[in-house]
């Protein structure tokens, strides 16, 4: 059967093939350490398990209003005016089956045909690939490491045109961790308001963020800018929900409304249990919460200073999510067993082959140079893998 052009255009996730690929050689009774996970290793609350459970016995099995039910959208509306003191309306608040869900439906209502669309790299591997669904081409604005992975206003200014229609934010970021200070923010967000732009700033790792810094939400900055903002978020990282599938999105009530009509004529409602689950995370005790992010910025020190111990390793410190992205570019021209590491693949592949540890090669997210390393799994298995691949490397002096 023909399939249509857009599947065809559509490119399978680079994390999923690596992570099938480990699950083959562990079926094969091999000891691989995953360090590929894009979530975190901890259960869901309690709390949040009890409260589904009493949903389903009161028999809140129901199709719900499209967008979720009013006791969601008011715990919604209680965290950002209680995290940020950001204030909106029910009319303002949708939500749907995971961030990712919502981030798909935002770029199928906001973009065209001939729309530019700037996604700073490293990237959160949807992105692209969403933009492309809606029509819209992703310009990939780079960053480097010696910016701290972050764009500036003057690299943000050479990439927009009288095409450019949105800016893409992710802080912290997945993969590389960096994230942005009211100040940088304040910078970038001005160019962007100068020239028009909508952001869309994908916030589902405000939660997990070290050293003490605050997470600023763009929206905060201003009534201009709250207006000219699609913030993003959910329940999978926060509170370890990947599974229940809750997203949502805040911002001008057009918009959605538009996604509000969109996911009416495709997903309807999030599943109304996980919308309960939900409620219960947003309003119950946050104690755990802080528990997990002081657990993953220890996973987190250990990891970095073990990776930059490596001779041709530097790695970024990373102030959030649950990644560290190090820089592996100083093995690549190397050769092992008559085969030469040239990109991000192949070391992926040696380290695979040889620590018997998977990792996530960086051309996934827009980065070559690099690779992605999940800290989302126990301090054992941290340790283990690092000394696994700290061995490995000395075959390739
Ligand atoms: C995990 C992730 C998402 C999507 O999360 P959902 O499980 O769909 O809510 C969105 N953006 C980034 C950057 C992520 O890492």
């Amino acid at each position: 059967m023909k399939l249509s052009a857009r599947a065809q255009r559509l490119q399978p996730s680079a994390t999923l093939t690596i992570t099938a690929k480990a699950k083959s050689l562990k079926a094969q009774g091999v000891d691989v350490i995953g360090f590929g996970a894009g979530e975190p290793d901890f259960d869901s609350p309690d709390h949040v398990k009890e409260e589904a459970i009493r949903a389903i016995n009161d028999g809140m099995t129901k199709y719900t209003g499209v967008g979720g039910i009013d006791e969601l959208k008011d715990a919604i509306l209680h965290r950002l005016k209680e995290d940020h003191g950001l204030e909106y309306e029910k009319s303002e608040i949708i939500a749907s089956v995971g961030a990712k869900h919502t981030l798909y439906n935002v770029m199928q209502v906001l973009f065209d045909s001939g729309d530019e669309v700037i996604v700073p790299a490293p990237y959160w591997v949807s992105y692209p690939e969403q933009i492309k669904l809606a029509e819209a081409t992703p310009i990939i604005l780079e960053t480097s490491e010696d910016d701290g992975f972050k764009i500036t206003p003057d690299s943000l200014k050479k990439h927009i045109n009288s095409n450019t229609k949105a800016l893409i934010l992710n802080y912290p970021s997945n993969p590389t961790g960096a994230t942005y200070n009211e100040d940088e923010l304040r910078a970038i967000v001005d160019v962007a308001m100068d020239a028009g732009l909508t952001i869309i700033s994908d916030e589902i790792y405000e939660k997990i963020i070290y050293g003490g810094i605050k997470h600023i939400p763009v929206a905060a900055l201003g009534e201009d800018v709250k207006k000219a903002t699609i913030l993003v978020n959910g329940v999978s990282k926060t509170y370890s929900m990947t599974g229940w599938r809750i997203g949502y999105a805040a911002g001008d009530k057009d918009v959605i409304s538009a996604m509000s009509k969109l996911q009416g004529q495709s997903t309807s409602n999030p599943t109304s249990i996980s919308q309960w689950a939900a409620i219960a995370a947003f309003t119950g005790d946050h104690g755990v919460i802080d528990d997990r992010t002081k657990e993953f910025e220890q996973r987190k020190n250990y990891i970095v200073e073990k990776l930059n111990d490596i001779p041709q390793i530097t790695c970024f410190d990373p102030q959030g999510a649950f990644y560290v992205f190090p820089n592996v570019s100083g093995y690549y021209g190397k050769e092992f067993e008559g085969k030469i590491i040239k990109d991000s693949l192949d070391f992926t592949e040696f380290i695979l082959v040889e620590a018997k540890v998977a990792v996530v090669p960086g051309v996934a997210f827009g980065s070559d140079d690099h690779v992605r390393i999940s800290y989302a799994t126990s301090m054992d298995d941290i340790v283990k893998g690092m000394d696994r691949i700290t061995e490995a490397l000395k075959k390739l002096p």
